[in-house]
């Protein structure tokens, strides 16, 4: 299997990391290996490699279904779950490497920098994929709340545009970008992540 994740896909977001949102005229993806994961609300610890590891809270979608250049008015056909993940990213590796133009893959893609919920929802009991709010609760605090209505690029749009490129296989993830708020984990932080009102993340930083 493998990790999509979606770059820039909230106008705050964007903003907060000093991007221009106007130029992005195509969804920004790239990929973590599955080594990435991060199961079970395992503990993450900090990786002794980096000075900022920062949270993004995400919206994740399971590909449940074998496709490839998959129109967006058929796209719904391929999922039926979400969870919540974090995009754990390296952010002075991330910042260097963006200097430097290089590529960000140890960034992004270093072990267990995919938290993904143990359990994924039916939309069914959820409703309308474009209409989902979450947070991140980070010591009890909320840091981040999102509302998918405000992606730049929905999730059929996303799996059209991806699947162009790669096949999409069944147990597949996709990390549908991040809102604003994102900010570094320090020793002992507990991560708390809710979407629609259910506890989905719950796990400690070590
Ligand atoms: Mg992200």
């Amino acid at each position: 299997m493998k990790i999509i994740c979606i770059g820039r896909n909230y106008a705050l977001h964007t903003a907060e990391l000093g991007n221009d949102v106007s130029r992005l005229s195509e969804p920004v993806f790239f990929l973590k290996p599955d080594t990435a994961l991060l199961r079970n609300n395992d503990p993450f610890y900090i990786p002794n490699f980096s000075s900022r590891v920062d949270y993004e809270c995400e919206l994740v979608v399971r590909i449940d279904r074998l496709g490839k250049c998959i129109d967006r008015r058929f796209a719904r056909r391929y999922y039926n779950e979400v969870g919540l993940g974090i995009d754990f990213t390296a952010r002075d590796l991330q910042r260097r490497a963006i200097a430097e133009g290089l590529p960000w893959t140890a960034a992004k893609g270093f072990d267990r920098s995919a938290a993904v919920s143990p359990q994924f929802v039916p939309l069914s009991e959820l409703g309308d994929v474009r209409d989902l709010h979450f947070e991140l609760s980070v010591d009890g605090e909320v840091r981040q709340c999102g509302s998918t209505a405000d992606m730049l690029f929905g999730v059929d749009e996303i799996i059209e545009y991806v699947s162009k490129f790669m096949t999409l296989r069944t147990g597949d993830l996709i990390f549908t970008g991040t809102p604003q708020g994102v900010g570094p984990v320090v020793r002992g932080n507990n991560l708390k992540a809710v979407l629609e009102g259910r506890v989905l993340l719950d796990f400690d930083i070590r």
